[in-house]
C-alpha cells in the first residue's frame, strides 16, 4: 500500500475532495498494481500520483515458493529492515496469510527463528497492509493470522489499524487472529478495542518453569495471569481462545505434561488447543515424532478439550511456524 499519510497530503496539495483518499484506498484494497488502473481518478492526478507516491512502502527482496503451494515473500523496509509474510493455500480454497508486526522481535523465545535475529523496530500499519496487498495482487485472500514475526500485541496501535483494513482486502474480521505469547496489556486492550478479531495464545508449555524457560516473557507475565487475562477477554467477546503448542521432543511432549495442560485449560469450552509440529531452524530443539503428537491429542480429547493437529506448510522454504527470519 502506499504510505496513507503521504497519499492524503498529495491529494491535499492537489486541491483534490476528500473522498479521493478512499477511491485510491478502494483500488489498493482489490489488488490495483498501478495507478493508471484507477478510471474514476482523473489523468493528471493518477500521473501526478505515480510520479510522487509509490504504490507500496515495501520493496520485494526475493519470493520462494514451495512444493505445497506456500509462498513466502522478504521485503524490505524504506530504512532497510527486512520483513517476511508467508501466503498459506489450502486445497480446501482458504487463502492463509501469516503477516510480520516487527522486523525481528525483541522477546528472545528458545525455540524461535525470529527471536534469534536483530530487534529493528515496529512496523507502520501501512507497511504490515502493504505485505496483505502484495498477495492481494496475485489472487483473493479470505484469512489473516499475525502469526509472523514479532509480537503483534507490542504494536498493537498498528496492528489494530491494519485490521480495521482488512475486510476491504476481504478478510473478514472473523478470520483474523492475532497471535500472542501472553502480553497481557495488549490482551486487556484486545477485549474491548478495535474491530472482534479472534485471538491466539502461543502457550507451549503449563508448566511455569518451563515455560520460563522457553519463553523468557513468562517470568514478566506469568501463565496464570496470563490465562486469567484470555479467560476476560473470551467472556467480553464472546469469543473461544486458540491455544498454540509446539511440540518439542523429549521437551513438552509427555502424557503427565498433556495431562498438566489439560488441568489448566479450565473451563475447557472456552480453549482449542493445536498441537503444531516442530520445524528444524537452527535451535537447540528436534520436533515430536507423529506418535508422540497423536498421543499428546488423545490425551487432551480424553479430558474434554478440543484439540487439532496443525498441517505443516512451506518446511521446504523455511515459511513454516518459527522460521520466519528473513534470511536473504
Ligand atoms: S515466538 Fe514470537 S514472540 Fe517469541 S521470539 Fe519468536 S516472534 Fe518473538
Amino acid at each position: 500500500m502506499a504510505d496513507l499519510a503521504l497519499l492524503a497530503r498529495t491529494l491535499e496539495d492537489a486541491g483534490e475532495p476528500g473522498f479521493r483518499l478512499g477511491q485510491v484506498w478502494r483500488w489498493l484494497a482489490s489488488g490495483a498494481d498501478s495507478y493508471e488502473l484507477m478510471t474514476d481518478l482523473p489523468a493528471t492526478l493518477r500521473d501526478r500520483l505515480s510520479a510522487e507516491v509509490p504504490l507500496s512502502v515495501l520493496a520485494v527482496e526475493r519470493e520462494a515458493l514451495a512444493r505445497d503451494g506456500t509462498e513466502k515473500a522478504l521485503f524490505q523496509t524504506g530504512d532497510g529492515r527486512p520483513i517476511e509474510a508467508v501466503l498459506m493455500r489450502y486445497h480446501d480454497g482458504r487463502r492463509s496469510l501469516c503477516l510480520s508486526s516487527q522486523s525481528g522481535c525483541p522477546l528472545t523465545c528458545t525455540f524461535c527463528a525470529t527471536g534469534a535475529m536483530r530487534f529493528g523496530r515496529n512496523l507502520t500499519s501501512s507497511e504490515i497492509l502493504d505485505q496483505a496487498l502484495h498477495f492481494r495482487r496475485k489472487e483473493a485472500l479470505n484469512h489473516v493470522v499475525f502469526m509472523g514475526m514479532g509480537e503483534p500485541l507490542l504494536n498493537l496501535d498498528a496492528v489494530l489499524a491494519s485490521c480495521e483494513r482488512l475486510p476491504d482486502i476481504g478478510v473478514a474480521t472473523s478470520n483474523t487472529a492475532i497471535s500472542t505469547v501472553g502480553w497481557i496489556p495488549g490482551i486487556e486492550r484486545l477485549a474491548t478495542e478495535g474491530p472482534r478479531v479472534r485471538l491466539a495464545l502461543s502457550l507451549h508449555a503449563a508448566e511455569e518453569s518451563l515455560r520460563s524457560e522457553l519463553m523468557p516473557v513468562n517470568e514478566r507475565y506469568p501463565l496464570a495471569d496470563v490465562l486469567d487475562a484470555c479467560r476476560e477477554w473470551s467472556a467480553r467477546r464472546n469469543l473461544p481462545v486458540f491455544v498454540e503448542y509446539l511440540m518439542l521432543a523429549g521437551v513438552n511432549d509427555r502424557y503427565e505434561q498433556a495431562v498438566e495442560l489439560a488441568e489448566t485449560l479450565i473451563p475447557r469450552e472456552l480453549f482449542k488447543v493445536n498441537l503444531i509440529p516442530y520445524n528444524p531452524t537452527d535451535s537447540a530443539f528436534g520436533g515430536s515424532s507423529r506418535t508422540a503428537i497423536a498421543a499428546f491429542k488423545e490425551a487432551l480429547e480424553e479430558r474434554g478439550l478440543r484439540a487439532t493437529i496443525r498441517l505443516t506448510r512451506g518446511r521446504d522454504i523455511d515459511a513454516a511456524c518459527g522460521q520466519l527470519a528473513a534470511r536473504a
